[in-house]
Parts: structure tokens; C-alpha cells; sequence
């Protein structure tokens, strides 16, 4: 994870600078709702970063529109970057929060091309609780699905 954290108040952030070109930005691709550019730290060569132009902090503060138009630039982000620089493999990440590993509190996806051994990891403590317990968290998820 980037040792940087940005806590900088909404609508100050440092992409919310970087949408409003007061910091300057290796900018891909934009349109009304979303901007994709170059991260600064390149984990990868061609890792792209896509945000919503708004100031949200979290994939549960944008709307159902920015979602979808975030998913759009992301593939076609990705199919920029399978055509540009062709790696065997591709992740995309989005981290909610500190404890989910974000960084810059404004919202954004990750589109990160992956080599072997590049160093990536992301560690996957499977639990297999059994079928009791997937069901009741099964329950649980559609008690509390949002009416719409
Ligand atoms: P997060 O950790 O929140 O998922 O990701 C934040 C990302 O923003 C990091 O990968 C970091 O390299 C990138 N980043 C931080 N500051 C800047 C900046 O000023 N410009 C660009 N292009 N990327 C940045
Ligand atoms: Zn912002």
C-alpha cells in the first residue's frame, strides 16, 4: 500500500485538484462523469486510475450512474491497456476506507496490468464456514437490500 494518505477536506482533495487541472496529471481519457489517468506510483507500467469527476469518498457515497460510468471507463481503460502494453494478466482494485486500504478519499478503481512475480499480493484467509452459514449471510444480504 502507498505510505502517502491525503486527508485533505472534500472538494480540496488531491483529485478534486487534479479534475480542476490545479495539479497537473498524465490525463487518458475523460467525459461528464468520470477521469482516468496515470497513477504517480505505477506499480505496473500502464496502471491507470479511473475517478469520478465529483468529490465521493467511498463506492457507497457515488451514485448508480457514476458506478456504471466508472465500470465503462474501466474497460475501456483495460482494453487500452491490453492493446498499449499487453500483460498476461489484469486486477482491478478499489479500496473503501483505511482499514480497506485506501489512501486518497476520493473515490477511484485501480486498473493495474499484472506480470508474474511482480510483487502484488493481496492475502486471502479463506474461512469455508459450510453451507448453514452461507445461507444465513445469504439472509441477511437480501433483509437488507436497498428498495429500488
Ligand atoms: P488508494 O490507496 O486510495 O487505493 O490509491 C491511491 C492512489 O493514488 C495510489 O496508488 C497513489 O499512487 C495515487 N496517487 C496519490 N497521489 C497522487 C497524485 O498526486 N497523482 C496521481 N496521478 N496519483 C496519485
Ligand atoms: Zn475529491
Amino acid at each position: 500500500m502507498p505510505m502517502f494518505v491525503d486527508h485533505s477536506p472534500p472538494g480540496q482533495c488531491i483529485f478534486c485538484r487534479l479534475v480542476a487541472g490545479e495539479i497537473p496529471s498524465a490525463k487518458v481519457y475523460e467525459d461528464a462523469l468520470t477521469i482516468a489517468f496515470m497513477d504517480i506510483g505505477q506499480v505496473n507500467p500502464g496502471h491507470v486510475l479511473v475517478a469520478t469527476k465529483r468529490h465521493a469518498v467511498t463506492l457507497l457515497d457515488i451514485t448508480p450512474e457514476e458506478a456504471g460510468a466508472v465500470l465503462q471507463t474501466a474497460q475501456r481503460m483495460a482494453r487500452a491497456v491490453q492493446a498499449a502494453f499487453d500483460p498476461p494478466g489484469m486486477t482491478l482494485f478499489q479500496a473503501n476506507g483505511p482499514v480497506g486500504g485506501q489512501t486518497v478519499f476520493h473515490f477511484h478503481l485501480h486498473v493495474l496490468p499484472r506480470h508474474e512475480d511482480d510483487g502484488m499480493a493481496l492475502a486471502w484467509p479463506r474461512k469455508e464456514p459450510g453451507a448453514a452459514v452461507l445461507q444465513d449471510h445469504a439472509a441477511r444480504l437480501r433483509a437488507a437490500l436497498p428498495a429500488d
